[in-house]
């Protein structure tokens, strides 16, 4: 399977790949950990990423493209893969394209992640997530660790992120709506988008998920 994760900041997306990548036994790629890892290496690529991500905007094409292309050509993604974070704008769909095209492959679904406006904000604002693992992720008052700043799963160090402050929340936003959400419409195009409401538990919102990409592959091998 090779499916894409699509939604606005704080919809969830990071949780919900995790699960998804473990039930369907896929590797899970996000290129904003792939750019966080790189930050916390010290490399050349994350001192390029840095200054657009504290902005809250699109690190350029010319770096996340390879940076993306480099992990989906690691062995474990040959049988498939869940991105979360990538494509990002259309000339990083097309890219996509012409990459699975040039191996004979294609994507099987674009699972868009819907969730209101206001709810972002709040979920964003209240945030903490571990070093040592971007799938433990913790709400101050929705659902707080057992123990402040400390990771109830592992025992990590809780942090907010450097963009998670309420202006770069608007800011990432922002280019949400105008350079992420045309990517849906482009995949519509090609049939593969499948809407869920990414309001409820977070176990809800992975049965429907589940479900929904279920129905949708099914639905194209018929
Ligand atoms: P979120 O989905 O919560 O906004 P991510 O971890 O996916 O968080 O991304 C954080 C930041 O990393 C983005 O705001 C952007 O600066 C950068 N980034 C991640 N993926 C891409 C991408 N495909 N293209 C350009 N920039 C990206």
């Amino acid at each position: 399977m090779r499916i894409v994760l699509v939604g606005p900041p704080g919809a969830g997306k990071g949780t919900q790949a995790a699960y998804l990548a473990r039930n369907l036994s896929i590797p899970h790629i996000s290129t904003g950990d792939l750019f966080r890892a790189n930050i916390s290496q010290g490399t050349e690529l994350g001192r390029q990423a840095k200054a657009y991500m504290d902005a809250g905007e699109l690190v350029p094409d010319e770096v996340t493209i390879g940076m993306a292309k480099e992990r989906m050509e690691q062995p474990d993604a040959a049988g498939g893969f869940l991105l979360d974070g990538f494509p990002r704008n259309v000339s990083q769909a097309e890219a996509l394209d012409a990459m699975l095209k040039s191996e004979g492959m294609t994507l099987d679904a674009v699972l868009d992640l819907e969730v209101p406006e206001d709810e972002v904000v709040k979920r964003i604002a209240g945030r903490r997530i571990c070093r040592n693992d971007s799938s433990h992720v913790f709400h101050v008052t929705y659902s707080p660790p057992k123990q402040e700043d400390v990771c109830d799963i592992c025992g990590g160090d809780l942090y907010q992120r450097d963009d998670d402050t309420e202006e770069t929340v608007r800011k990432r936003l922002e280019v949400y709506h105008t350079q992420t959400e045309p990517i849906i419409d482009y995949y519509r195009g090609q049939g593969l988008v499948v809407t869920i409401s990414a309001l409820g538990k977070v176990t809800d919102v992975t049965e429907r998920a589940m479900e929904a990409l279920k129905k949708s592959t099914q639905h194209a091998k018929d």
